[in-house]
């Protein structure tokens, strides 16, 4: 499914009230490999004063799709450990690739 395609869906799925199905629906084929997906009790999203999140960037250093998971979090400025990275490194590497472009 094209990047298009899966913003049509999800508006579409949105709009009828059923964002849950919008997120099934329209989830990317890499999240099926996510290593995450086999260690449901590590907070990826870790709250203000809990750890830094380095037991779930542990897990994303063995990941098959940390990059997909990279590129989808900055593209859609996700929250939490993704691509083994927090929101704020990510923020903080997007600011110096673009300094350095
Ligand atoms: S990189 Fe980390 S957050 Fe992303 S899919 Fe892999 S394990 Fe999950």
């Amino acid at each position: 499914m094209q990047p298009a395609d899966e913003r049509f869906w999800a508006a579409l799925l949105r709009a009828h009230d059923a964002p849950e199905l919008a997120d099934l629906v329209c989830r990317p084929s890499w999240m099926a490999r996510a290593a995450c997906r086999a260690h449901p009790g590590v907070s990826f999203f870790p709250v203000r004063g809990e750890s830094t999140g380095a037991p779930a960037k542990a897990i994303c250093r063995s990941c098959s799709v940390l990059a997909e998971c990279y590129a989808y979090a900055v593209e859609h400025e996700e929250r939490g450990i993704w691509g083994g990275t927090s929101e704020r490194e990510r923020r903080q590497l997007t600011r110096r690739s673009a300094a350095a472009s």
